[in-house]
């Protein structure tokens, strides 16, 4: 029996992680109320620790726990957030982690997550080869599985961050979450539709590969292609036997928008020219939306910026390219 994630379940989510995790500020962004007539908030969740939201949801994930699963350890297929978040949450309860990934995933991300004092396993190409070898772990060796998304104590941890947002912008018209297997937007969803019935709730993706987006035009969870793309964090599929966010996203989102590269670099670099943050990919799809007139506007805005965990590198060639740049505001 599946059932969706409720108001009540994020309320106690936030009782169990609130001394766990940072409540991150909500600030008005000056350059983009103003060229969009409306104020515009951005919820500064890339601060959180271990560099995303995903802490949330891994926080409440391993501290519903029974004694008995926290002494033989979890387990994990991830992109790499989820990955970090869970080894940290693990590392503080003192449990074994192993983390598994596809080859797709950047080396810093990786490299993070074994300072983290995880397993880490690197297996295939895709996030459902190292979901194979997740199930294989739980069958072999008896470790509890922690999916990144399709987990009702995933879910109403990262609807903690909509509990904040709603409160931080009690008037918001819209509130702009990215969208990959679909947790993050669920939960999202769940609180502020919860307590402001009225406020949209939109889902964004890239244009590469968007999972989800595919799964709701086809009224049922269907895999496509995995593909490199800036938002790496967005990347993978919503699983073939969904449980809980197909049917949440579906019921709950006001609409989902799909950007291209290009878009997401432009929401990259108006995050740190104007706004003074670093950013990764996923973590500016929001802006991106907004910038690129995806989304339409009527009155307050909350844009989540969902992630820091940028390569350096990749970020400072973003920066420098000029050739798809944002003009001067
Ligand atoms: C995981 C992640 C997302 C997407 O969350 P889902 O629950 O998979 O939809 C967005 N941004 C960042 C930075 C992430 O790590």
């Amino acid at each position: 029996m599946t059932r969706a994630v409720t108001l009540t379940d994020i309320h106690a989510a936030r009782e169990r992680i609130a001394n766990k995790v940072v409540r991150t500020p909500t600030v008005l962004s000056h350059s983009l109320s103003e060229r969009f007539g409306v104020p515009v908030h951005l919820k500064l969740e890339h601060r959180q620790t271990t560099g995303s939201f995903k802490l949330r949801g891994a926080s409440n994930a391993v501290a519903s726990l029974s004694a008995e699963q926290k002494a033989r350890g979890v387990v994990a297929a991830s992109t790499g957030n989820h990955g970090r978040a869970l080894a940290y949450a693990a590392k503080l309860e003192g449990m074994r982690a192993v983390i598994c990934m596809s080859r797709l995933v950047p080396q810093n991300k990786l490299d993070e997550i074994r300072r983290l004092g995880a397993d880490v396993r690197i297996v295939g190409n895709s996030q459902d080869e190292a979901q194979q070898e997740v199930e294989r772990l739980v069958a072999q060796e008896g470790l509890v599985m922690l999916p990144p998304f399709d987990h009702a104590d995933i879910i109403a941890g990262q609807g903690t961050l909509g509990l904040e947002m709603i409160e931080q912008v009690p008037d918001a018209a819209l509130v702009l979450a990215q969208l990959s297997g679909g947790g993050l937007a669920s939960g999202i969803a769940a609180a502020v539709k919860g307590v402001s019935p009225r406020t949209k709730v939109i889902g964004v993706s890239m244009a590469r590969g968007a999972a989800m987006k595919a799964s709701l035009d086809a009224g049922r969870p269907v895999e496509i292609e995995e593909l490199p793309t800036l938002a790496d964090s967005l990347g993978g599929g919503i699983g073939i036997d969904n449980r809980l966010t197909f049917a949440m996203c579906r019921d709950l989102l006001d609409d989902v928008v799909l950007l291209s590269e290009d878009e997401i670099a432009a929401g990259i670099r108006h995050a740190y020219e104007q706004e003074r943050e670093i950013v990764e990919g996923a973590g500016a799809v929001g802006i991106a939306a907004l910038l690129a007139g995806k989304v339409g506007v009527n009155g307050p805005v909350v844009i989540l910026l969902s992630g820091r965990n940028i390569d350096m590198n990749t970020h400072r060639k973003i920066i420098c390219s000029d050739a798809i740049a944002e003009p001067a505001a």
